[in-house]
């Protein structure tokens, strides 16, 4: 745990549960840190985890965007695909799992996220920032905190927040694809 990390600064629709913002803390963080050595791969600077019930790695991914030639392919929908795939089903909500993504999802993933049944989710840094940071787009996605919560899906976001605005500078100073369509 970083000394100057508050949990004041967590975005969640419910009540701020700390041991669960640790744990996320914990895992977003080493996903950050290991960010590097997919991007060296080709893919995209985002990755994604899911986690069982009891607290295991179920699965980690990368965003392959660009190695797969597939606008689809960003980090929670390759680990989301997996998942479904392990488990024989489209449905994981009697799974109660928990998906780890180092930035907020863009509105594309929150649609996938919602209609897989995922149960919980923790991201790192916000959609602003990654914006800001790359140039990527992230699209619109009214209230969508609100509309998770309604349908019994928690969210906590902002974790290690400065890690991951690190590995994005990283990524673009290091002239790697900011991919888009030409508007
Ligand atoms: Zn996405």
């Amino acid at each position: 745990m970083k000394e100057d990390f508050t949990y004041k600064d967590i975005i969640s629709n419910e009540p701020v549960n700390k041991s669960k913002v640790d744990r996320a803390y914990e895992i977003i963080s080493a996903l950050q840190t290991e960010m590097k050595k997919f991007t060296d791969c080709g893919s995209g600077p985002f990755l994604a985890a899911i986690f069982d019930k009891s607290g295991n790695l179920i699965i980690k991914t990368s965003n392959s965007v660009v190695n797969d030639v597939c606008s689809h392919n960003h980090a929670e929908i390759n680990a989301i695909k997996e998942v479904e795939k392990m488990y024989g089903t489209y449905d994981l909500s009697e799974y109660d799992l928990s998906l780890y993504i180092t930035a907020e999802p863009c509105m594309m993933c929150v649609g996938a996220i919602l209609w897989s049944g995922i149960k919980h989710v923790y991201y790192g840094i916000p959609s602003e920032s990654v914006e800001k940071i790359t140039g990527f787009d992230e699209g619109f996605k009214p209230d969508w905190l609100e509309e998770f919560r309604k349908r019994g899906i928690t969210v906590y976001g902002n974790i290690a927040p400065e890690l991951g605005e690190q590995a994005l500078r990283e990524y673009i100073e290091n002239g790697l694809t900011v991919y888009k369509p030409e508007r």
